[in-house]
C-alpha cells in the first residue's frame, strides 16, 4: 500500500523560493570582487536567479547541460547556482586553485557549455580557452564598467547578460533524482573524479545540515561561509542558510585574517565555517591586534584535522567549536563533533579531548570500519580500519567512470582510516593510501605528524612510508623547520620518544625547505613520495 501524501519533488530551487517568500527581506551581504560591500536580500537573489535561468534558456541551455562556475563566494555566484539548477541544468563548480591544465581537463570531461567566472580568473582562462572546445561562451561576473578586454569566446558581462532578461520566467518541475550539481575531487591520485549530486540528495543534505547538532543555524543568525562554493559545495551552506532564512555574509576573494575579521565583526556574524588554515590566519591577526569577536557564537572547522591549540583558542573566546569531517563524495557532511551526553558537561582537557574527535554522523549517514578483507571492526575507540559510509547524499558512482565504488552492502570506502568509539564518535587516524604498513601492522602517519609539529622548532611535518627490506614499510619523518630555528634529527626523535609505541618511531628524519600542498591545502604526499623515491633508510639492512 502506498501513502497518500503529495508527490512534491525535493528540488533545490524550492529552497530559494521559500527563502524569498518567507524571509524575503533577510540580507545577503558580499565583499565584491570589485571591492565594495554589496547588500541585497533573498527576494532580490531570487528575482535575479530567475533572470539567470532566462538568460541560459535564451542561450539554448537545456535540462542536463553542464554550466561551469569558477568563482568566489558572492551573491552573483549564489544567483547562478539557483538559476542553473532551476532549469534542470547542472551547476559544475570548478576549483580555481587547480593548475590551468587540470581546469581544462575537468571542463572537457564535464563537457561544460558555458563558463561563468570572476574577473580574477579571466587571465587563467584565457591561457586554456583554446583547449576548451565544448565551451560556447564565457560570462564574467561583473558589470559593463568593470568588463575587461578579453579574448574569451562570446564573453559578456554578467549584468548585461541578465540585464537582457525581464525575469518573467518560471522554474521547472522535474524528477527529484535529476542531476543538480557536480564537483570533481582534487585528484591527488590519478585523474580527478566527477561527483554528481541530485536535487534530492542536495535537499536532504541541507535538512541534515540544518539539524541542531550539525550546522543548525536559525533566522536570527548571520552565517559567513569562508569555505568556498567550489570546495565540496561550501558544506551545503548555500542551501541550508536560505532554507532557514539565515543572513548570509559572502567573503568574496579576500580570505586573509584581516578581511575575514572585518566582516565577522561589522556584519555581526554569529556562525562561520572554514578550514583550519583560515582560522589560523584569523587567530594570528586577532592576537597581533588584540581583537575580540563578541558576536561570534559558533564556528565549524573541517577539511583537515583541527589542531587542539586552535580548538582551545576558540573555546577560551567563548565560541562553540564544532569539528566536522566529510568529503566531496558525501555532499560533504559526514560527522560533526557536537558534545552529547555524557560529554556535554565535560570541562577542561576532557572537553578538548572530545572536541578534537571528528564527531558522529547526523541522521542520514551510516558508517562502519573494516579490515582490508571487509570484515567489520569493533567500535572501541582504539581499533582502526577503513572507514565506509552510506546514505542518501553519498555517491554511488563517479561521472563517466565505469567503476564499482560500493561494497556488497552498498557502503562507499572513504579512503580514510578511523576508529569509532562506543558513543559513535569517529576519529580519523589516516588516509588509507598514507597509512604505513609495517610488518603487517598499521602506523598512523597523522598521529606521527601531530606529534612532530608539537616540537617548538617544527613548522610542518609529513610522514610517508618508505620501503624497508624487513618490515615492508617504515615511517620517514619529513620536517620543515620554523624560520631561524634549529633542531637535529636526534632532538626531534628524542622529543617523540615515550609518547608513542616504540615500533611507531620514525626510522629517520629528513629536513626540507618546504612541504608541497594540494589545491585544497592538504599535504601532497604523492609529491613527497616522488621526491624520496630513491631514499633508503640508513638502518635498512635485511
Ligand atoms: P579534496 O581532496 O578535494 O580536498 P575533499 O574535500 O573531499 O577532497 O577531502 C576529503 C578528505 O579530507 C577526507 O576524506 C579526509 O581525508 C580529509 N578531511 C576532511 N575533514 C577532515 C577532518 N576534520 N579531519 C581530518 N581529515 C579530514
Amino acid at each position: 500500500m502506498l501513502g497518500l501524501m503529495q508527490d512534491w519533488p525535493l528540488l533545490c530551487h524550492r529552497i530559494l523560493e521559500h527563502a524569498a517568500a518567507i524571509h524575503g527581506n533577510q540580507e545577503v551581504v558580499t565583499r565584491s570582487v570589485e571591492g565594495p560591500i554589496v547588500r541585497t536580500t533573498y527576494k532580490q537573489v531570487y528575482e535575479r536567479a530567475l533572470k539567470v535561468s532566462q538568460a541560459l534558456d535564451k542561450d539554448g541551455i537545456k535540462l542536463g547541460d553542464r554550466i561551469a562556475t569558477i568563482a568566489w563566494n558572492t551573491t552573483r555566484h549564489l544567483e547562478c547556482w539557483y538559476g542553473i539548477m532551476g532549469i534542470g541544468a547542472v551547476c559544475h563548480t570548478v576549483n580555481p586553485r587547480l593548475f590551468p591544465e587540470q581546469i581544462a581537463w575537468i571542463v572537457n570531461h564535464a563537457q561544460d557549455r558555458i563558463v561563468i567566472t570572476d574577473l580574477t580568473f579571466v587571465p587563467v582562462l584565457e591561457q586554456v580557452a583554446a583547449k576548451l572546445p565544448s565551451v560556447e561562451r564565457f560570462v564574467i561576473l561583473t558589470d559593463k564598467a568593470h568588463m575587461p578586454q578579453t579574448s574569451l569566446k562570446n564573453a559578456i558581462a554578467y549584468e548585461d547578460w541578465i540585464g537582457e532578461c525581464d525575469g518573467d520566467f518560471k522554474w521547472k518541475t522535474f524528477d527529484e533524482n535529476t542531476a543538480a550539481a557536480m564537483c570533481y575531487t582534487s585528484g591527488t591520485t590519478g585523474d580527478p573524479k566527477g561527483v554528481l549530486y541530485s536535487h534530492r540528495s542536495n535537499v536532504i543534505h541541507s535538512l541534515m545540515a540544518n539539524s541542531k547538532d550539525a550546522l543548525g543555524t536559525s533566522s536570527a543568525d548571520a552565517m559567513l561561509p569562508v569555505v568556498p562554493l567550489f570546495h565540496a559545495n561550501s558544506w551545503g551552506i548555500a542551501f541550508s542558510a536560505p532554507a532557514m532564512g539565515t543572513k548570509l555574509v559572502m567573503p568574496g576573494p579576500k580570505l586573509d585574517g584581516a578581511s575575514v575579521y572585518e566582516l565577522l565583526n561589522t556584519e555581526n556574524v554569529t556562525c562561520t565555517a572554514g578550514v583550519p588554515t583560515v582560522w589560523l590566519m584569523l587567530l594570528n591577526y586577532m592576537s597581533q591586534n588584540n581583537l575580540k569577536l563578541p558576536h561570534l557564537k559558533f564556528l565549524v572547522c573541517g577539511g583537515s584535522a583541527m589542531p587542539r591549540s586552535m580548538i582551545k583558542a576558540f573555546v577560551d573566546m567563548g565560541v562553540e567549536v564544532r569539528h566536522a569531517w566529510g568529503m566531496t563524495e558525501m555532499s560533504p557532511l559526514g560527522t560533526l563533533g557536537a558534545l552529547k551526553p555524557p560529554f556535554s558537561s565535560a570541562t577542561g582537557e576532557e572537553r578538548l579531548d572530545v572536541l578534537q574527535l571528528q564527531g558522529y554522523p547526523p541522521f542520514g549517514v551510516q558508517m562502519k570500519i573494516t579490515d582490508d578483507a571487509g570484515r567489520e571492526l569493533p567500535w572501541d575507540g582504539k581499533t582502526f580500519g577503513r572507514l565506509k559510509v552510506s546514505g542518501p547524499a553519498v555517491s554511488k558512482a563517479y561521472y563517466r567512470i565505469d567503476n564499482k565504488i560500493l561494497d556488497e552492502d552498498g557502503f562507499f570506502d572513504t579512503g580514510d582510516v578511523a576508529t569509532i568509539d562506543e558513543h559513535g564518535y569517529m576519529r580519523i587516524t589516516d588516509r588509507s593510501k598514507d597509512v604505513i604498513k609495517s610488518g603487517g601492522e598499521w602506523i598512523s602517519s597523522i598521529d606521527l605528524e601531530n606529534l612532530a609539529v608539537a616540537h617548538p622548532a617544527v613548522a610542518e611535518a609529513a610522514v610517508i612510508g618508505v620501503h624497508h627490506p624487513k618490515w615492508d614499510e617504515r615511517p620517514l619523518l619529513i620536517v620543515q623547520l620554523k624560520q631561524g630555528q634549529n633542531a637535529s634529527r636526534e632532538d626531534i626523535l628524542k622529543f617523540m620518544e615515550g609518547k608513542i609505541a616504540k615500533w611507531w618511531m620514525p626510522d629517520d628524519v629528513a629536513f626540507v625547505d618546504g612541504i608541497p600542498h594540494t589545491a585544497t591545502g592538504k599535504i601532497l604526499k604523492t609529491a613527497l613520495r616522488d621526491q624520496f623515491k630513491s631514499y633508503s633508510f640508513p638502518n635498512a639492512a635485511a
